[in-house]
């Protein structure tokens, strides 16, 4: 199984490479942040219990984001492997995706790491802003956001890293060539 973590800030183009890559790689996509934004328009009770903290662009609690994933990966049994986006954000969840795997014969092959700095983020945010209209994605929730990536997310990395499994690649720069380069990495660790 070929399961991948995309990594990276807020607006770092993590969206829009996933989508690339599994029509590449035949993988099943799962965006916390996709699930999350779904169960509240939908409105279900866990919608209800996180509307709050994304509109505040807070995390939502481990045991919760925790469960969803699982349950996700669980809905897919015949995926040739997942691309996770936007989990995990903190070490308990990348502990707890590392023993779920583990219980399944599986493991994290890759974490492809999006580096983007923070001033071409602002301007990402704000073009993405104008065409989806997020509720999240005014100025001070977009500061919010980025301070809990910087805080607590990129805490993440160094796990990966020391598991070796950590790639960085450039974000800034033309899509096609920045996916040339996702793929490399990822066919360099098949
Ligand atoms: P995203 O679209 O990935 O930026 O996620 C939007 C929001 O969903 C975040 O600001 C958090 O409130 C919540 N969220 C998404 N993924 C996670 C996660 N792995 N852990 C905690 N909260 C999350």
């Amino acid at each position: 199984m070929l399961n991948i973590v995309l990594f990276g800030p807020p607006g770092a183009g993590k969206g829009t490479q996933a989508s690339k890559l599994i029509d590449e790689y035949q993988l099943v996509h799962i965006s916390t942040g996709d699930l999350f934004r779904m169960h509240i328009k939908e409105q279900t009770d866990l919608g209800k219990r996180v509307k709050e903290l994304l509109d505040n662009g807070i995390l939502v609690p481990d045991s919760i984001t925790i469960d969803m994933l699982e349950e996700e990966v669980v809905k897919n049994p015949d995926a040739k492997g997942f691309i996770f986006d936007g989990f995990p954000r903190t070490v308990a969840q990348a502990e707890a995706l590392d023993k779920f795997l583990v219980s399944k014969g599986s493991a994290i092959s890759l974490v492809l790491q999006l580096d983007v700095n923070e001033d071409e983020l602002k301007r990402r945010i704000a073009e993405r802003k104008k065409v989806s209209g997020r509720a999240d994605d005014d100025e001070e929730k977009l500061v919010k956001r980025i301070d809990e990536y910087f805080q607590k997310t990129v805490h993440v990395l160094p796990y990966y890293a020391e598991q070796s499994k950590l790639k960085v690649v450039n974000g800034i720069g033309v899509i096609d060539e920045i996916f040339a380069e996702l793929c490399g990495a990822i066919d360099a660790a098949k």
